[in-house]
């Protein structure tokens, strides 16, 4: 599927504002495929369809999880985060997309995991530093994705750990998992 007919499938599922960001997480994503080696095609795919399931209603996310192979503990858990795993589930579904490389990147794009693919870090780290975006901190990540890609990926999911800790909320153990591996891989373990 080309880049054309896949934003035109996503389109009617977003918003307006929604749109935008995926278009701009699909050109910063292209980028980082460019300069770190990974599948243009396969980030860009990966990059339009990463938010297809956000805005389908909450009763309904939960029905999919319910009723598929999806991990029940998601349920346990903010909404928030089922919107990746049922994406990743859906794209295959309903326009047959069984690259199980951009599923996955698509799946763990809000938690990151443990041993992410070069694939996966560039969406997890494209979705945060794309330029519509700005927060605190923001630009120390934007730089450091220029320079590595993992320890960009790193700066993330601690600053996400500790956005959530610091508003009380539960975090998924993915989420965990992602910190952990990226801390050992860039700081080198114990
Ligand atoms: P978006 O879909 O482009 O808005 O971005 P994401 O899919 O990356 O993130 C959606 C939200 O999930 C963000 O507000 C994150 O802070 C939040 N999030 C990421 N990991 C966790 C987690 O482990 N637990 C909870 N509760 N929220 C999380
Ligand atoms: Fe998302
Ligand atoms: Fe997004």
């Amino acid at each position: 599927m080309n880049r054309d007919e896949a934003l035109l499938h996503v389109k009617p599922h977003l918003t307006e504002k929604r749109f935008e960001h995926t278009i701009r997480v699909a050109d910063t994503a292209l980028s980082l495929a460019e300069k770190y080696g990974v599948s243009k095609e396969q980030a860009e795919l990966a990059a339009i369809f990463h938010d297809y399931a956000k805005y389908r209603p909450v009763a309904e996310l939960r029905r999919w999880v319910e009723s598929s192979y999806l991990p029940k503990d998601l349920l346990q858990y903010h909404h928030e985060l089922w919107h990746g795993p049922v994406g990743s589930m859906l794209i295959e579904l309903e326009y047959g997309i069984h690259d199980q490389d951009v599923k996955s990147a698509i799946y763990y794009h809000t938690t990151g995991r443990k041993d992410m693919s070069p694939l996966e870090l560039v969406l997890f780290v494209a979705d945060y530093i794309e330029p519509g975006r700005q927060f605190p901190g923001l630009d120390e990540v934007r730089q450091m994705a220029k320079l590595d890609l993992v320890k960009s990926a790193w700066m993330i999911s601690r600053n996400t750990i500790n956005f959530l800790m610091s508003k009380n909320q539960p975090i998924y153990p993915d989420t965990f998992y992602a910190y952990n591996d990226l801390t050992n891989k860039v700081y080198g373990g114990f």
